[in-house]
């Protein structure tokens, strides 16, 4: 119904066909977006705005396009290439106040004020008097600064970035400002989720193409085309996560002809399948009941997507895709001898774990955290690592996301061979009984392992999803079985001073978990207890640049009151013993009662560097918990949380 009415985009006299996009387009967009909170009217107003895009491109140009989506999404390639905005506080407030020849002081009030330095920037720009009208933005000279802008390393690198905000800023004009400085923090702040952006591509490719061959398609028509098009754009992205081969394709074979043109590419990492919780030996059974499935060993280090180029090139990537092999040179280097004569391009889905070469024993995450996540040489590395590889996704030319893992794992071994130390293929059995299980839970224990992963072997439910927490994938893990539930991924966005001896770095955290629906951090504990002076250490001097004056407008906080703020970056791994209402904080507010729900005793376990913000547990994960625990404790809820 949505679409129906045609959301009005346009900016006052258009631009011509041919012409590049002008900065203001995007901008008008970004601005009905953010003036709705409906979903599907959010969606239509950008599918609106990405038809007129595609329409007034120029025949085989896809950079508008792509800039566009790029935008949305606040990058600017893909996210494996690591170019990130996310520019400080403080330099954007100078910039603002060069710019707009006001003080620090007073930009700094404002913001205190207003909690949005976008809009802080474009109230600035518009109180002020101009004589000349600047020449209009477009989009292409906009992405280009904003990519020079990140791309600024080295001394001066600060003034640099300033000097480009400046210019920048001093040429926009009504709201330009408000959405340049966002895209420059690395939030737009508009509710538009990555996946709606996918949605509104999908179906401004389908709209178009009906336009321009003149169809004439029914009500249901329409909609079964639009619905079609949103699943072949979200598989074949799934599978090729980057715009600057599906954009470029979309553009030139339609959405029909994608699926075919955009594979799995190595190089390209996509992302991962992921898995459920499950509490006990027997949920898996009731789960799995007379299907066949295997039981592997869950490793306890970090998740390596592992790429291999026809021209030999390798990649090791992170569960959030991040490029990896300066990490990881020794990986790298030991990969040929692992690799079969027969075996040219491949992508493995492996565990990279920690291990004592002398012994061969499996050591825990701690020990890998210990090493350099940066420009590693190989001479230097005192923790080694081993690849255990689960999974096979390409080889030789050939994805495999859609064969049975059975004929995955049979591929991955007749073409990998075992490295004592370097690589091994994970430890699986095929056992079906409780018994079994049990006994190779323990094993899997006592050889240093977090638990098992339990997962289908045949038929297409045991197909690879990649980016589904999918339930053909179980993981049993010995902590749930001791009664505590699975741990969650939070991110620290803000602190209290400590006292005593402590008073120099912080003491204490509070957590937030993310609402992806609604763009937004959602308090949930406060975390003081368990760390030794070493980590309270290290946690302020990596807490410390990220302090914000004030709490940012997508921080639901609630009744907490931290000593300091934070930009929501680091994420920390936490258990809990216990979950409860709270009249003080924001988490899940609204799905389980008008409360929120905090997190009872929460215990801190790891930080996560291998997460990003925006995949901190969900607020729907958090009301699935509480509710767990309420019928375990038969509909008990308990009252407190305290701050
Ligand atoms: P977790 O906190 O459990 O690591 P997660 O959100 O990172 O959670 P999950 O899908 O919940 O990911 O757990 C699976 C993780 O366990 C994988 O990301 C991977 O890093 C690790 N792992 C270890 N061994 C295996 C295995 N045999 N198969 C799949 N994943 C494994």
């Amino acid at each position: 119904a949505a679409l129906e009415r045609k959301p009005e985009v346009d900016i006052p006299g258009g631009w011509k066909e041919g012409q590049p996009v002008p900065y203001a387009a995007l901008a008008k967009a970004f601005s009905l977006i953010e003036g709705t909170t409906k979903r599907l009217e959010k969606t239509a107003i950008l599918t609106a705005f990405l038809i007129l895009v595609i329409e007034r491109s120029a025949k085989n140009d896809h950079q508008g396009l792509l800039q566009a989506v790029y935008l949305c999404i606040n990058r600017l390639c893909p996210d494996y290439m690591g170019v990130e905005l996310g520019i400080g506080e403080s330099l954007l407030v100078k910039a603002i106040a060069e710019s707009t020849g006001r003080s620090l002081a007073v930009i700094k009030a404002d913001l205190k004020k207003e909690g949005d330095l976008g809009l802080v920037a474009m109230n600035s720009k518009n109180s002020q008097k101009t004589l000349f009208k600047p020449k209009p933005l477009t989009l292409p000279f906009v992405f280009s600064k904003l990519k020079e802008i990140a791309l600024t390393t080295g001394n001066a690198s600060q003034a640099k970035k300033v000097g480009i905000i400046t210019k920048l800023l001093a040429a926009c004009q009504d709201v330009e400002a408000k959405y340049i400085v966002r895209s420059l923090e690395g939030k737009l702040r508009i509710g538009n989720a990555e996946r709606s952006v996918l949605v509104a591509l999908a179906q401004a490719a389908v709209l178009a193409e009906k336009e321009r061959l003149g169809k004439r398609w029914s009500q249901d028509k329409l909609a079964t085309r639009l619905e079609q098009g949103t699943e072949i754009m979200k598989s074949v992205y799934s599978e090729l996560p980057s715009y600057d081969s599906v954009i470029p394709a979309l553009l030139e074979v339609g959405i029909d002809g994608i699926r075919e043109k955009c594979k799995l590419t190595p190089g390209v990492p996509l992302k991962p399948m992921l898995a459920k919780p499950t509490k006990a030996i027997g949920e898996v059974l009731d789960r799995f009941e007379g299907k066949r499935f295997t039981c592997e060993y869950k490793y306890d280090g970090e998740r390596a997507q592992v790429h291999r180029l026809a021209d030999g090139t390798v990649g090791v990537f992170s569960r959030n895709s991040e490029d990896m092999s300066k990490k990881y040179p020794d990986l790298v280097e030991q990969l040929p001898k692992c690799i079969k004569e027969s075996t040219q391009s491949f992508v493995i889905d492996a565990e990279a774990v920690a291990v004592d070469r002398t012994t061969g024993q499996l050591l825990p995450f701690q020990e890998l955290s210990r090493r350099k996540r940066k420009d590693v040489k190989v001479e230097d590395i005192q923790v080694r690592v081993s690849l255990f590889a689960f999974d096979l996704l390409y080889l030789n030319g050939e994805p495999l996301l859609q064969k049975t893992l059975e004929e995955r794992r049979k591929l991955l071994r007749e073409h990998f061979t075992i490295v004592p130390g370097e690589f091994d293929f994970a430890k699986s059995s095929d056992s079906e009984t409780t018994d079994e299980i049990q006994v190779f839970l323990e094993t899997s224990v006592k050889d240093g392992c977090e638990g098992l992963m339990v997962k289908m072997l045949d038929t297409p439910a045991s197909y690879y999803e990649p980016s589904r927490r999918s339930v053909n994938w179980l993981k049993l893990k010995k902590d749930y079985l001791a009664g505590v539930g699975d741990s969650l991924d939070l991110v620290v966005v803000g602190a209290y001073f400590g006292k005593g001896k402590r008073t120099s770095v912080y003491g204490a955290f509070l957590l937030a978990c993310y609402d992806s629906d609604g763009e937004a951090y959602q308090t949930i504990c406060k975390i003081g207890t368990g760390f030794s002076e070493e980590f309270l250490q290290q946690a302020y001097d990596t807490l410390k640049p990220l302090e914000i004056a004030q709490v940012r407008g997508d921080i639901k906080a609630g009744g907490a009151k931290p000593d300091v703020w934070f930009e929501p970056k680091v994420v920390w791994e936490v258990l809990t013993a216990d979950l409860s209402l709270s009249p003080i904080y924001t988490a899940a507010q609204g799905l389980v009662e008008d409360r929120g729900i905090s997190l009872r005793f929460p215990r801190f376990i790891r930080v996560r560097d291998d997460k990003d913000a925006d995949d901190a547990t969900g607020p729907e994960q958090i009301a699935e918990m509480y509710e767990r625990q309420s019928l375990a404790q038969s509909g008990s809820k308990k009252k407190g949380g305290d701050d």
